[in-house]
């Protein structure tokens, strides 16, 4: 009979493991892939965005803000610093308040929370794919492989859908529902999106510091970054921080249409005074060849077209001071229409999950089942970019470690 039975060895559940084992507690943890940390290991390209300095619960998404609010609350980045520092791992900060392991290896810190929990005694078990949990006694029967074992109480932390080749399932909720937890639908975010615009092939690999905007409603959205063209759509860190906005929308309508700033260092009037400037009266430079002293190559066909210009000459468009507005238009406010993402294949993240309206957040314990935890993004949140989805799993698996 164990004290606690973990399922899911990730960030939440490593971080649970090490917190009870810590206060005694005889630790099980069943992990279903061979390894412990597999999707860790990926995150933040290998380095693992650790945490962010300012984990503010404006940063975060759910039905229930509340509950993030709550979750959050007395566990900052000291907080998450200090428990890291326990375990031997050192943090440095980076921009944006993105916070990494010192050694910018997400290896180091797979590495540093396994070696702790076995020193602990708290006992991993790989290939070990749970397939029901059910209440039992005055504990619960977990069943996992070709086997079954008994605990007092159960953290479920087996993450999302997101990144399935790496472990995401949606496991977690199906153990849940019988239970009685309620489900919020949810998508795959923080996500590559898909387009059926023309010219993806002759776009395909062009990467540009841009800017992104969506107008929602009243609502009007804007990311700042890398934007890479894709032979499948539009990718980069400035969309995939959009994404989940879009996706939101991509509920509602098959298609949202992107502006994209592909010049956001410069207004709209400089890049005309700059365009104005070297126009020549006399030029009988075709605007495709002119176009190039300005931006990529292979934007500028997509540019021209729809404005029937890409056979044009300089000379020809000086008479017309609306065509070169126009151009500078579709330079700072290029349309791009998307239809999709590429799923939970390609997302760091799930939205949805568990509704947090029945779980504690003070223990992570189920309101509907007593001896339950529920831990990570399994729970309806998902956070921003820059380190608040660790952050949130960390904190769920402090907060979980000590109250089982
Ligand atoms: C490519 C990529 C990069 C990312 N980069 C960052 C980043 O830099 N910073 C950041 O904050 N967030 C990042 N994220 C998001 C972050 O990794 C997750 O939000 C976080 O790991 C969720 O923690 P968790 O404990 O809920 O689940 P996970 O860490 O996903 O752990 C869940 C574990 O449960 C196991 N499991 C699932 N089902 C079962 C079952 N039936 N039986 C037994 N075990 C099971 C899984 O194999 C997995 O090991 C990234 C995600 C991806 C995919």
């Amino acid at each position: 009979m164990m004290d606690v039975i973990i399922i899911g060895a990730g960030a939440s559940g490593l971080v649970a493991a090490i917190t009870a084992a810590r206060r005694g507690k005889k630790v099980l943890i069943l992990e279903k892939n061979n390894k412990v940390g597999k999707k860790l290991l990926a995150t933040g390209n290998g380095r693992c965005n650790i945490t962010n300095q300012r984990p503010i619960p404006e940063r975060f998404y759910s039905q229930n803000p509340k509950f993030i609010r709550q979750v959050l609350e007395g566990y900052t980045y000291q907080t998450i610093k200090q428990f890291f520092k326990s375990i031997g791992l050192e943090l440095i900060e980076a921009k944006e308040g993105k916070v990494f392991p010192m050694s910018l290896q997400a290896a180091s810190v797979v590495d540093l929370l396994q070696f702790e929990c076995e020193q602990l005694g708290a006992k991993i078990v790989c290939e070990a794919e749970v397939k029901k949990v059910e209440s039992h006694k005055n504990g619960f029967m977990v069943y996992y492989a070709e086997e079954k074992i008994q605990s007092y109480k159960v953290v479920i932390a087996t993450g999302h859908e997101s990144a399935p080749q790496l472990g995401g399932t949606a496991d977690g909720l199906q153990f849940a529902k019988p239970f009685g937890h309620h489900i919020i639908n949810g998508f795959p975010t923080l996500v590559q999106l898909t387009s059926p615009m023309p010219h993806l092939k002759r776009l395909s690999g062009i990467k540009v510091e841009g800017r992104v905007t969506l107008r929602a409603g009243q609502q009007t959205i804007q990311k700042e970054g890398d934007i890479l063209f894709t032979n499948y759509g539009i990718s980069g860190l400035a969309i995939l921080d959009i994404s989940r906005f879009v996706m939101e929308q991509l509920i509602h309508t098959p298609i949202v249409t992107l502006e994209l700033d592909l010049m956001p260092k410069m207004s709209r009037e400089q890049l005309l005074a700059l365009m104005k400037k070297s126009l020549d009266k006399k030029s009988q430079k075709p605007l495709s060849i002119w176009l190039q002293g300005f931006i990529n190559k292979k934007l500028i066909l997509p540019i021209l077209e729809p404005l029937k210009l890409e056979k044009a000459t300089v000379g020809s468009i000086l008479s017309n001071v609306n065509q070169l507005e126009t151009i500078a238009d579709r330079i700072k406010h290029f349309p791009f229409n998307v239809n999709g993402s590429n799923g939970y294949k390609g997302a760091e993240v799930a939205t949805g999950g568990i509704d947090t309206q029945e779980v504690n957040p003070q223990t992570m314990e189920s309101l509907k089942q007593k001896g339950l935890y529920l831990a990570g993004e399994l729970l309806d949140v998902d956070g921003d970019r820059g380190g608040f989805n660790l952050h949130f799993a960390w904190v769920c698996g402090l907060r979980a470690g000590k109250s089982v």
